[in-house]
């Protein structure tokens, strides 16, 4: 049955995928009326991204989604490693030479040796595969009233200057519809429609730098072997059977994907059919999994961003893998599209209640603000993102694959007049070749030893190893152009160190404990709770003034020195632990050295948009 479709509405969204259900959820809390337009009508099974970041997790806490996900989610123990190896669970990676069987690990790295900390998050990373994740998003969009989530239905738009126009079409065939919104945000992927129909040119693309195959598979055999020894979230194995990445979605399920590279016009991906993978994962695993093949995925590696992230009429935004195309390595294209419906939400909400007053030009410099701040974002994370691809090929080079043996050997092929079926054998034979690197590291050989010990030295280099956890890209980011009522000293970085929580224009508000002043209640909030309580009993999202102290709620009349267009907000009061104040909103739960200045400006996302100067006195000793 054909849905109700609307004529308007508020805002449209463009793509169910996990940023496009993120940004449903975002507007719903800013009680704004939206459609969710999504152009398949069953969800997509191949799992991509696993990895959740802490910002996305404090986000989808912030929308009373974190406990869900995280007990959807493997507990920590089952991926907090990374493990490097030559065979994924056999007991030897080859034959040996002199029949001693070397350790068939590398190397083990524990991106959590201290656990979580919970000292700058309410919140913190969590690994749950991408369809689950979405599942649970979809199931909180449809019980939302104000988000109505048409699925089999694909969108294209018409923007001019008042509004949207957003053709609809049935993916089935049917009757085709036309809508009118005030807003649209495009989460419709790295193929984005929308963004071609805007005129959006992507930039600073890198070539492809590789092909990979993405095979997912079910196998309970393997998990039930890896649940014996360290678990890892990635497991490097440099096989002599073939090189791989399996990504552990799930021991519970036995949910695995294998990432391994392919090269084309020697390799095709129609050489992989189901008993070919099986079969191959078998033997790089090193013994029997039974996998169960589920789908079998090819995939480009390559890097861009978008030239902008906001159509030139002012009414579109591009979001998540339509606005940027990040290398897969160190799960980055997910979190910074959550990151970004999170900055976009409230700026929509604001704008959407303010453009139809005297405010409207203000409600266009704010919605300006998202491409100032999320673009060099981005930015960063895809050339962190190179970065992280070029050590996993490091590692590989020291026990002698070399990438770049492999890439020559293509090019020279290519340019060879010999007939294809020859150069693909020749091809074959020196991949052989190549892979047979890996029986020398059998440990009674120096050139083993050595490349094992090269290995080893490697991994204690810091920053030489793919990391799993990014301070910087996650809490660390900091605006440095965009709704600031300063703008700190302009350009790249975009981020500061994370493990140093400090109160800084542009930054998010470090998170410490807080309880409500006057006793009785026994209720604990992290700081970032207020952004969320400032929304209470206003049509738009404010700001908040956070005054800190005593001599703050005195000394100064703080809120006359706020820029009016950072108005409506709140005022709320903290004061120190153990300081009995009978003015303060908030007692701070913990004194865990954090020296707060004596106001600030929270923004609705939880972003400071200006910080007062600590008094002389405290600057000193901090
Ligand atoms: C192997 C791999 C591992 C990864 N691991 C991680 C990780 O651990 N962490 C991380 O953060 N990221 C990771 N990523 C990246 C992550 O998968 C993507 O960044 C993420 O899927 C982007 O989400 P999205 O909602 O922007 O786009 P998509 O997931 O691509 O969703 C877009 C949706 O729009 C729909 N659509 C397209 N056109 C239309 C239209 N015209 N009308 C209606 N609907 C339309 C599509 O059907 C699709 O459902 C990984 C990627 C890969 C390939």
């Amino acid at each position: 049955m054909s849905p109700c479709l609307p004529d308007e509405t508020d805002v449209v969204i463009i793509g169910g995928g996990p940023v496009g259900l993120t940004a449903s959820q975002l507007l719903d809390r800013f009680r704004i009326a939206h459609v969710v337009v999504e152009a398949q009508d069953q969800p997509n099974e191949h799992p991509q991204a696993h990895f959740i970041n802490t910002r996305s997790m404090e986000i989808f806490r912030e929308l009373g989604l974190e406990a869900t996900i995280r007990e959807a989610a493997a507990p920590l123990d089952e991926w907090r490693h990374h493990v490097y190896a030559t065979a994924l669970a056999g007991e030897r990676p080859a034959p040996s030479f002199r029949g001693a069987s070397p350790d068939p690990v590398l190397g083990l790295v524990d991106h959590f040796p201290s656990g979580p900390d919970h000292r700058i998050s309410p919140s913190w990373e969590c690994n749950l595969s991408q369809p689950l994740l979405q599942g649970l998003l979809r199931a909180a969009v449809d019980r939302s009233r104000r988000a109505t989530l048409l699925t089999g239905w694909r969108a294209d738009l018409n923007e001019d200057r008042y509004g949207v126009e957003v053709g609809l079409r049935p993916t089935a065939g049917g009757r085709a519809h036309r809508m009118r919104c005030r807003y649209v945000v495009c989460a419709d992927g790295a193929r984005s429609g929308s963004r071609d129909r805007l005129g959006i040119a992507r930039v600073q693309r890198t070539p492809t730098l590789q092909h990979l195959l993405n095979i997912h598979f079910i196998s309970p055999a393997l998990a039930e072997r890896l649940r014996h020894r360290p678990a890892a979230m990635l497991y490097f194995v440099y096989s002599p059977h073939g090189i791989g990445v399996f990504v552990n979605h799930s021991l519970a399920r036995g949910e695995f994907v294998l990432q391994r590279p392919y090269y084309p016009p020697f390799e095709d991906p129609e050489d992989f059919d189901r008993r070919t993978c099986a079969r191959m994962i078998d033997k790089i695993v090193g013994l029997p999994t039974g996998a169960d093949i589920r789908s079998i995925r090819t995939w480009r590696l390559e890097a861009w961003v978008a030239g902008h992230f906001q159509s030139r009429d002012g009414r579109c935004f591009l979001v998540g893998d339509a606005a940027h195309q990040i290398l897969p390595a160190g799960g980055f294209g997910m979190n910074t599209g959550i990151a970004e419906v999170h900055n976009l939400a409230w700026k929509l909400a604001r704008a959407l209640q303010t453009e139809t007053d005297d405010a409207g030009g203000d409600a266009q410099a704010l919605l300006a603000t998202y491409d100032a701040e999320r673009r060099p974002v981005a930015e960063e994370a895809i050339a962190l993102s190179r970065v992280n691809y070029e050590s996993t090929l490091r590692a590989a080079a020291v026990i002698g694959l070399d990438w770049r043996a492999a890439r020559w050997m293509q090019k020279t092929l290519e340019g060879l007049p010999l007939p294809m079926a020859w150069r693909r054998k020749l091809f074959r034979a020196g991949i052989w070749l190549g892979l047979s690197q890996i029986w020398l590291l059998d440990g009674s050989n120096p050139i083993g030893q050595f490349r094992r010990r090269r290995f080893n030295d490697l991994m204690k280099t810091p920053g030489k190893m793919l990391p799993m956890r990014f301070p910087r890209q996650d809490l660390g980011v900091v605006y440095h152009r965009g709704w600031l009522a300063v703008e700190p000293a302009a350009g790249h970085p975009s981020s500061a160190p994370a493990s140093r929580a400090a109160f800084e224009t542009g930054a998010r508000l470090p998170h410490f404990w807080l309880r409500p002043s006057g006793g009785g209640s026994h209720s604990i909030l992290s700081s970032l709770d207020l952004c969320t309580r400032g929304a209470r009993g206003h049509a738009v999202p404010v700001h908040t003034l956070l005054l800190f102290g005593r001599d703050a709620f005195a000394t100064r009349d703080w809120a006359a020195s706020i820029d009016p267009r950072f108005a409506p907000f709140e005022v709320v009061r903290i004061c120190e632990s153990g300081v009995r104040e009978s003015h303060a909103d908030f007692v701070r739960a913990d004194s865990d050295g954090l020296v707060p200045p004596p106001a600030v400006l929270l923004r609705p996302d939880g972003y400071l948009s200006w910080v007062a100067p600590l008094p002389r006195r405290q600057a000193q000793a901090a």
